[in-house]
């Protein structure tokens, strides 16, 4: 439905376990305050919703192993997370929290009616339990030993070193994360809401009817909808969480995935009394924002509870963003590797919104994107610094120094080809921004505001009204002289045109940047001495905002540059933590060191079958450089005479890299393709360490053939 009322927009539940990251903000927060900012500009009605997600077993995981009551994990987390998106101004209208006794009473009644209409099918299965910590244990808190490498600590549904796909069954010497107690087989009951039901229908209103969800959304969608979906299970064994709604089922639980979205609909109760048309009128617009890794429950799953309930909107679009990588790698909360908000904002106090400007000027929108602390800062400095910050405190100087500190008068008569092209481009520029936002191709539309900003620059650059000032002084000079009078045209109304050109279009880019960066909007409204009102998105493209004589505010700067000792120290900052974590984890290969080590003892005995996988060759170093901002790092070309490879190693510590070149190794060459520090490195070459950290290459006693196998 195109023409609806109102709009209600949600953003995904962030988890009370730890703080929130940039990850996250750039998935899902920001995005989705950028489209709310613009539609309250557009005077429509709408409500943005979100609220911590507090039920689940990682929760009572942490609680456990900490000693405190999951009730405190979430007061905790749920106070920090609220109070980093407030610093961020990420503008809900309500950030509630599934804890609340409405969201409590709303999930068990939406359970309740989908039970009373007899759509769950109950079902008894087998399930790991563990007997001393007395829980059923899902899948993630199982650990062993890895089938395929041999790691200790696999997970009972990942090996996070080799990246192989398991189940509890696959681990070799099985135990409980809780309790290191073997995990026993334990019968259960549970309620499963039966998904293939709702397949055909999904197929259709998907595949069909929402063509124009972004590709990775709908591309997700549609694999999911081929491979076929079967019933899953929306009750768990756990304390902690919704209480089944049913006689005899103490110590059952509602499944965090079935209450979480249903999230969204308390909060609304919370907030207004009208919720209901938000959630149950034909004419309102549900947009969810999310990452990519809740697709499936927003798109698959909800919905089709939302169908089987019967009285809920569906949503009209999901645009769910891919994931923010850190430095060239994947975010990783328990190795430390993530930039958090509750941090940046005390380390970059003020700077807000140079954040907000790189998470959505860099957002991985239609596939995975790298944060890098050098990219954060060539974009503040020679973007918002050095083309829109530059632009505004230029017109400002110049309007103070060359027009009495007050909007020039326009000459209309003397208008040329350039200020008109100003003004168009202001035009056509108000217009792309609008249909960018409302397409949810934020990247797009920043983009578009930033280079109006340089088009302002140029303009300036183009008209010199400061040369022309100096013009002025020679004719009142030559007036004294002679008696001549000033013209119609004289150089001061080529200069009022400009500074009256230049401040009409800072109006328009306060409102243009408004969605994106509204503490700086907010900056700009002080230099003009306008009101709010000014921001409504009716005025973009207008080109009378500011009144003819009307007196400005001295300049001030919007934004300040980042210096290098800040990135260093972020950087530093971020490899110490990924340290300080690292040497309480198992082997979480950082990728910073890949060298063979056996100490004799910790690993276990594999079979010949488990060695033979390993394709070793004979190789020479071709190339070897640094990596620019990696101290450990190498980044090697290798001849393996059938082909030649880049293979990232940790040793940059420990060789020079012209002292290696045309040395001969031997490469792991069958090792799964890995990007570091945005390289992909495809192989790992062969090293031995002795006692004092020392290391030496592994290579054939003479020189052989490259490519020569190794067994
Ligand atoms: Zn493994």
């Amino acid at each position: 439905m195109t023409d609806y009322k109102r709009i209600l927009v949600t953003a995904a539940l962030p988890y009370a376990n730890g703080p929130v990251h940039i990850g996250h903000l750039a998935g899902c927060y920001l995005p989705a305050d950028i489209y709310v900012r613009y539609q309250r500009a557009k005077k429509r009605d709408i409500k943005f919703v979100c609220g911590s997600d507090e039920h689940g077993v990682p929760i009572t995981i942490r609680a456990m192993k900490v000693g405190i009551t999951p009730q405190q994990v979430v007061d905790k987390y749920h106070e920090l997370i609220k109070e980093s998106f407030a610093q961020m101004n990420i503008s809900f209208d309500i950030y509630s929290r599934t804890s609340s006794k409405m969201h409590h009473q709303t999930a068990s009644d939406f359970f309740t009616k989908l039970y009373n209409d007899g759509l769950f099918e109950e079902k008894e299965t087998e399930q790991y339990y563990d007997e001393k910590a007395k829980t059923f244990l899902a899948d993630r808190y199982i650990i062993g030993t890895c089938p395929v490498c041999g790691n200790p600590r696999a997970f009972g549904d990942q090996c996070e070193n080799c990246g192989s796909s398991l189940s509890p069954e696959m681990l070799i010497d099985p135990r409980s994360a809780l309790s290191e107690a073997t995990p026993i087989k334990r019968k259960t009951r549970h309620w499963y809401f039966p998904l293939q039901h709702y397949e055909a229908w999904l197929k259709e209103w998907i595949l069909e009817d929402h063509k124009e969800w972004k590709n990775n959304v709908y591309g997700q969608c549609k694999s999911w909808l081929d491979n076929g979906l079967q019933a899953r299970a929306m009750t768990r064994d756990s304390n902690w969480g919704i209480k089944v709604p049913l006689p005899d089922s103490e110590g059952k639980v509602l499944y965090v995935w079935f209450d979480a979205p249903i999230g969204y609909i308390s909060a609304t109760k919370e907030l207004t009394a009208e919720w209901s048309d938000y959630w149950c009128k034909e004419d309102t617009k549900l947009v969810h924002f999310i990452g990519k890794d809740n697709i499936v429950f927003h798109c698959i799953i909800f919905p089709a509870m939302l169908k089987a309930h019967g009285n809920f909107v569906l949503p009209d679009n999901v645009p769910a963003n891919e994931f923010l990588n850190i430095e060239g790698e994947k975010v990783s909360t328990s190795r430390n590797w993530a930039v958090w908000i509750d941090e940046y904002v005390k380390d970059f106090p003020g700077c807000e919104d140079a954040l907000r400007y790189v998470l959505c000027a860099n957002a991985p929108e239609t596939k995975d994107n790298d944060f890098t602390w050098k990219d954060f800062q060539d974009r503040n400095n020679s973007e918002l610094v050095a083309i829109f910050g530059n632009f505004v405190n230029r017109t400002f100087v110049l309007m103070h120094k060359l027009c009495n500190s007050k909007v020039p008068p326009l000459h209309i008569g003397i208008l040329d080809e350039t200020d008109n092209e100003l003004i168009r481009n202001i035009q056509v520029s108000a217009l792309k921004v609008q249909d960018s936002i409302e397409g949810y191709k934020f990247r797009d539309a920043l983009f578009e505001v930033i280079d109006l900003a340089r088009k302002g620059n140029k303009y300036l650059q183009e008209k010199e009204p400061w040369k022309k000032a100096s013009g002025i002084e020679r004719l009142s000079v030559s007036r004294n002289t002679e008696g001549s009078k000033l013209t119609a045209h004289s150089p001061q109304h080529e200069i009022d045109n400009c500074l009256h050109l230049c401040l009409q279009l800072t109006a328009n880019l306060a409102i243009l940047i408004n969605p994106f960066l509204p503490a700086t909007a907010k900056k700009m409204l002080h230099l003009m001495k306008v009101v709010d009102k000014m921001l409504e998105w009716e005025n973009a493209g207008k080109m009378k905002l500011l009144s003819i004589g009307y007196s400005l505010r001295a300049p001030e700067l919007l934004f300040r540059k980042i210096e290098n000792e800040e990135i260093t120290a972020q950087i530093e900052k971020l490899k110490t933590g990924l340290v300080k974590t690292e040497t309480s984890t198992y082997m979480a290969t950082a990728g910073d060191k890949e060298t063979v080590t056996n100490q004799g003892s910790g690993k276990s005995t594999i079979q010949y079958e488990d060695f033979a996988k390993l394709d070793l060759r004979a190789g020479t170093i071709l190339a070897a450089e640094k990596i620019e901002k990696a101290d450990k790092l190498l980044k090697l070309e290798i001849d393996l005479g059938f082909e030649k490879r880049i293979i990232i190693s940790g040793i940059a510590l420990h060789f020079k890299p012209e002292d290696i070149i045309g040395k001969q190794v031997v490469v792991v060459a069958n090792l799964a393709p890995r990007k570091m520090r945005g390289i992909e490195s495809n192989g790992m070459i062969l090293m031995a360490e002795n006692k004092e950290g020392k290391l030496y290459f592994i290579k054939p006693d003479d020189v052989i053939d490259n490519g020569s196998l190794v067994s």
